[in-house]
């Protein structure tokens, strides 16, 4: 289909903004808004409510316009709009840090503000190259990363990453990287609530890529705890255990990318906690602020920060970071928001819920063409066969039906639909989205 021509710089003019991951041509054609939003839901600018199925996009963990979260941004952005990120300080940036660090279990106790989750990313694996470098292991420089992972979209994550589409477009990518297995077996984990029990095995990939290239050239190996944008894959019992123990068996680093599941998704502050493992470094973003100004950053364990810390103190320990490293007004925000996490018990009340949610997402078992369904914490995700046109179909499909006839936003990844809603959702509006996702999956089963 080509557009119809339209006016050029008339406000309702969409030519202009190049989408991200987004099929620009069909949208323009019927465009799927959102002018406001409030609590669990978001508004068109015709005002119909659409029900916030995916917490935006996996950020908005407290809900949307909460007062406490607005007042702190706005008192910050009068106090002081922006400082600069290196050689000056500005207290929140302190304070967040400490707040955050303090979540952390273990002694995750540094943490490197970045600006997103894809410069959390490519923080930690310039981290990981540094540290090896300084320790006189200059040798250890192989990143390794695991099939269907996504460390967002700079460099250093799409080349450990393992989504095709991220990769197949842009070259070469770094040089030195390796990816493990990915954890998912339909036809052994289907239906699975929580973490399957079969697959702690898939961990001892790791082993064969050893053997390939040699511990002593391996720097670090990065993983989701659970996959999300590969379609929410938690995690088999016992596997991220199996990797922390091989890793320490040949000295690799560990570092989860907590990117989604930290703050509260998975009913902890991080996946770590509700998993007992530590890793060496976790990367974050999202939630920190619950997606209302931008922030990412990294928590890297004592050992490692020493190592940095070790050489004589006027020099820089570290050539990296961004102009908006701390930002004020994102270090605002996340206080506010992790006083509001604290406050309202949001993550206590995701490990609480998570049995009925688990319920009520399985009980889409047995609607036409679902052909497995995952949960873990306030996470489900619904296969869906695919058209025989091609994987896809089905979700972009879902994803129209369920804006504009359900009023529910959903998420798909090829035929995945995945939905993981504010912690604020309540039972009766985990029915409702249920419903709405019921209706949508037989609407699209033809
Ligand atoms: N890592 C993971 C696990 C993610 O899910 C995402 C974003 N969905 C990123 C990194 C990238 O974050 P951002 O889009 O903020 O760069």
């Amino acid at each position: 289909m080509t557009s119809a021509p339209r006016p050029i710089g008339t406000p309702n003019d969409l030519e202009a903004y190049w989408m991200p991951f987004t099929a620009n041509r069909s949208f323009k054609q019927n465009p799927r808004m959102v002018a406001r939003a409030e609590g669990m839901f978001y508004y068109t600018p015709e005002g119909k409510p659409v029900m916030d199925g995916t917490a935006g996009l996996w950020c908005c963990n407290a809900g949307h316009a909460r007062e406490p979260i607005i007042q702190a941004i706005q008192a910050q952005a009068r106090e002081l709009d922006y400082a600069p990120s290196f050689q000056y300080g500005h207290p929140k940036v302190f304070a967040a840090a400490a707040r955050i660090a303090a979540l952390a279990p273990g002694d995750l106790d540094h943490v490197f503000f970045a600006g997103s989750g894809s410069e959390a990313a490519d923080t930690a694996l310039k981290i990981a190259l540094a540290y090896w470098n300084i320790s006189g292991k200059g040798a250890k420089t192989r990143l390794i990363g695991r099939e269907r992972g996504y460390h967002g979209v700079g460099f250093g994550g799409i080349s450990v990453g393992g989504m095709v589409n991220n990769r197949k477009f842009f070259g070469g990518l770094l040089t030195g990287t390796d990816h493990i297995s990915h954890t998912y077996d339909r036809e052994k984990q289907a239906f699975s609530k929580g973490e399957p029990d079969y697959g702690a095995h898939f961990a001892d990939d790791l082993e064969r890529v050893v053997t390939l290239h040699d511990a002593s050239t391996i720097a670090a190996v990065i993983v989701e705890p659970m996959a999300g944008s590969t379609g929410a894959l938690p995690p088999p019992k016992g596997y991220l255990k199996r990797l922390r123990e091989l890793c320490d068996k040949h000295g690799i680093l560990l570092i989860f990318d907590e990117v989604i599941t930290g703050f509260g998704r998975l009913g902890y502050a991080f996946a770590a906690e509700r998993y007992g493992v530590i890793p060496d470094m976790i990367t974050f973003a999202k939630g920190v602020t619950s997606g209302t100004v931008p922030m990412g950053g990294v928590l890297v364990r004592k050992h490692i920060y020493d190592a940095f810390m070790g050489g004589p103190d006027n020099v820089i320990e570290l050539f990296h970071g961004y102009t908006y490293s701390g930002h004020p007004l994102a270090a605002a925000a996340s206080l506010a928001t992790l006083d509001l996490y604290r406050e309202e018990g949001l993550f206590e009340r995701a490990l609480a819920m998570e049995p009925m949610w688990a319920d009520a997402v399985m009980s889409l078992k047995g609607e036409p063409n679902v052909v497995d369904i995952r949960t873990v914490g306030m996470v489900g995700a619904v296969d869906l066969a695919p058209r025989a046109e091609g994987v896809g179909k089905r979700g972009y499909e879902a994803i129209e039906r369920g804006f504009h006839e359900e009023g529910l936003m959903i998420r798909t990844a090829g035929d995945t639909i995945a939905f993981s809603p504010p912690l604020i959702i309540t039972e009766s509006q985990v029915e409702e989205l249920i419903g709405k996702l019921r209706r949508v999956i037989r609407a699209v089963a033809g």
